[in-house]
């Protein structure tokens, strides 16, 4: 059995699963891979301030080595339905390009792969097993999807061996760009306390604002690296700076600010966190200043080292599309970030113009030529 990957594309998008919202869409998956003799297998997660989220891991084959492909089926939702040319849930082609919210990021990317296997294996057996993981927890929060899913394999005694995520990584056409890792990414909140007084008598008071000026400028002005053979620098974004006084002759007692820091593997977020306190401290250390430093760690950066993987990636994107993919780590961050702890992985997807716009869109052409670019993949790693 051959499945159509632009059939299955648009049975996927028709499923308006806005996360967390799963809308049916993975019974999509799950009853396309069944009718090629995949074993399937749902696991719902929750914890408390979440809702429960469901998630599919599916495998062909009992062997090793097991080589995986990761996705999500949630998407963003589509803003203003008017502003769309067709429904964002009614996917429609129009002269050759596929219109619906994820057709990008990611339901395309999904039923591909799916093609590709259907594909792969009417004619061949895999010396090992394939399988995918996908979670309807990736646009979100994030909690109840990939990095659970990853501990529950584990749990089953379920090992991958490679892995490739499906995510947009072509900056405009198919071929141009793998993703082999990540810069990490942490967001700092500051909050100085100074001592409130009368503008006149400055000297009786202590001016917060000055002071986390005084913080901003120290880390804004300095270079944290000159980036790597793989990485770009790392940057540090001040994104608010908050003192809420409409009085123009107080000295206010607090002033706030929020930064966000991406960063390369030269980095982790605790040295980041140490550097960071070292200036606050030594900026607040006199009178009545008191700071208070809270951060977010979204993901420690990461790279799978070139190697087998990202050379069978790279020859199949040539293979199909002539191109000689470049080997990147921009961008934001993905659930590569939870899979990188359990084996190699690398991303090649769609091409991320369109992605969460409106009017997301791809062309059949490279709807088809992603499922080969997935074939050939199985084909070099089987081999
Ligand atoms: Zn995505």
């Amino acid at each position: 059995m051959t499945i159509d990957p632009l059939q299955l594309s648009k049975d996927l998008i028709s499923c308006a699963s806005v996360t967390p919202k799963d809308e049916g869409a993975l019974d999509v998956v799950q009853n396309a891979l069944e009718g090629l003799g995949f074993t399937c297998r749902r696991h719902i997660f929750e914890e408390s301030g979440t809702e429960p989220v469901d998630n599919l891991y599916a495998q062909f084959g009992e062997h090793s080595p097991n080589f995986c492909f990761a996705g999500h089926t949630d998407v963003v939702p589509p803003g203003d339905v008017n502003e769309w040319k067709v429904n964002p849930f009614k996917p429609e082609v129009i002269d050759g390009i596929l219109y619906g919210r994820g057709a990008v990021d990611m339901k395309c990317a999904i039923a591909c792969f799916i093609a590709a296997v259907s594909e792969y294996l009417r004619h061949k057996t895999p010396h090992g097993s394939i399988s995918l993981l996908i979670t309807g927890d990736e646009e979100a929060i994030a909690i109840n999807g990939t990095r659970k899913l990853l501990k529950q394999l584990e749990k089953d005694s379920v090992k991958l061996d490679a892995c490739i995520v499906g995510e947009p990584t072509n900056p405009s056409k198919l071929g141009e760009m793998i993703k082999i890792g990540r810069r990490g990414s942490v967001t700092f909140e500051l909050k100085i306390w100074g001592k409130q007084g009368h503008v006149a008598y400055p000297h009786l008071a202590d001016n917060p604002v000055s002071r986390i000026n005084r913080i901003l400028n120290e880390l804004d002005s300095h270079d944290l690296d000159e980036g790597t053979e793989f990485f770009q620098p790392t940057n540090l974004e001040i994104v608010t700076i908050d003192v809420n006084n409409p009085t123009d002759n107080l000295i206010p007692q607090t002033a706030q600010a929020m930064f966000n820091i991406r960063f390369n593997d030269i980095h982790t977020s605790a040295t980041l966190i140490r550097w960071i306190e070292g200036i606050c401290n030594s900026l607040c250390e006199t009178g009545d200043t008191k700071y208070e430093l809270n951060h977010r760690v979204s993901g420690e950066a990461f790279l799978t080292q070139p190697g087998e993987l990202s050379e069978i990636v790279s020859k199949a994107v040539k293979d199909v599309t002539g191109k000689e993919p470049e080997l990147s780590t921009t961008g934001g961050t993905s659930d590569a970030r939870f899979i990188k702890d359990y084996c190699p992985v690398v991303e090649f997807g769609m091409i991320n113009e369109t992605a969460h716009k409106i009017d997301e869109c791809i062309s059949t052409e490279d709807i088809n030529d992603l499922t080969d670019v997935y074939k050939t993949i199985l084909e070099l790693y089987f081999k």
